[in-house]
């Protein structure tokens, strides 16, 4: 079974196509804003000028490889408003014209789903660290949200400080080389209420230290042990709970080799481990649609066109889990 899904919550316009063994597609469109963030109705504007082509260089390959799709996934949220719809028009446009069934995806279980698959993992805490989002997510029965972000994401975070500190967007493989540099650690505000975490009033602090003329660098080293260390405290809380011995890394921020260094001593402390996609796969992508599209559908999932609406705020914890 061969299984097409789309990516299009924020910044990231991709489509991936996977049968049950690997990737055999994935061909992305990014948007990539001048200046600032991502704008979402420019994102969406993006989005739509994008798809047509990108779908159209997909189903060439695809002809070239003589390969048919039995099913269409798209991320149905949570993420911006007006970047979903894209994605869900397209999504309803080829499910309609090929006659294929159509499934509507967590993009929160799809980071989860695609980690488990590539990295042959079956129980983890996952942490899950993006721009948008920062949770940690384990399954009890359906997947559960065990501690996560009381406001904004660790990568929006990072973005945050180095768009102040005049760099471009995306900010975090920048900070991240700014902080490889940095020497002195300077005390920021550490907020771990119970199992969630908060990171706009470290952004706030670390602004105020840059304006008051300590280097980027060591700003950066700063921010970064200290956002890093809630994350990696709250995911060590939750294996300890949960009695796991696995963490899986999903989301852009995954990338940081501070972040995995720091999660690497704390596994190694209590004799779990830990686990990473490839990067393709860890950030945004639509191999990760299409998988837990393919999922889904293999467990009698489909979603009719009339309840393909899309869902900005769909939680993780909605999805009825009837999968191993
Ligand atoms: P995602 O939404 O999962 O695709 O992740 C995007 C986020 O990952 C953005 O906020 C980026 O700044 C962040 N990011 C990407 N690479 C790194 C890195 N090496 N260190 C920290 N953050 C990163
Ligand atoms: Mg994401």
């Amino acid at each position: 079974m061969i299984s097409l899904g789309i990516e299009g919550t924020a910044w990231n316009l991709s489509v991936g196509v996977v049968n049950e063994e690997e990737v055999i597609l994935l061909e992305s469109d990014p948007y990539k804003p001048e200046t600032g963030g991502i704008h979402p109705r420019e994102a969406a504007q993006h989005h739509s000028e994008r798809i047509g082509p990108l779908l159209k260089k997909v189903f060439l390959k695809l002809k070239e490889k003589n390969l048919d799709i039995d099913v269409i996934a798209f991320s149905q949220g949570p993420g911006m408003g007006p970047c979903l719809r894209v994605v869900a028009t397209a999504a309803r446009v080829l499910a309609l014209k090929l006659k294929k069934p159509l499934v509507g995806v967590n993009h929160c279980l799809a980071h989860v789903e695609v980690g488990r698959w590539v990295c042959k993992v079956k129980n983890p805490v996952t942490l899950y660290v993006s721009g948008g989002n920062s949770q940690i997510i384990a399954r009890k029965r359906n997947y559960r949200v065990f501690g996560e972000t009381l406001d904004i994401g660790v990568g929006n975070a990072i973005d945050k400080l180095a768009r102040y500190m005049g760099l471009k967007h995306p900010g975090g493989p920048r900070i991240e080389k700014l902080a490889k540099r940095g020497s002195k650690y300077y005390e920021l505000p550490y907020v771990v209420k119970g199992m969630d975490f908060s990171f706009s009033g470290l952004v706030t602090a670390a602004k105020k230290l840059y304006s008051s003329g300590v280097s980027k660098e060591d700003v950066a080293f700063s921010f970064q042990e200290t956002a890093f260390a809630m994350l990696v405290e709250v995911t060590e809380r939750a294996l300890a709970y949960l009695d796991l011995n696995d963490v899986l890394i999903a989301g852009g921020v995954g990338a940081n080799s501070r972040l995995r260094e720091m999660l690497s001593i704390m596994c190694d402390d209590r004799g779990a481990k830990l686990h990473a996609p490839p990067k393709e796969l860890l950030g945004d992508n639509g191999a990760m649609i299409a998988y837990t599209g393919l999922l889904m559908y293999k467990h009698g999932y489909e979603t009719k066109i009339e309840d393909s609406a899309v869902k900005p705020d769909f939680r993780i914890e909605e999805v009825e889990v009837n999968w191993k």
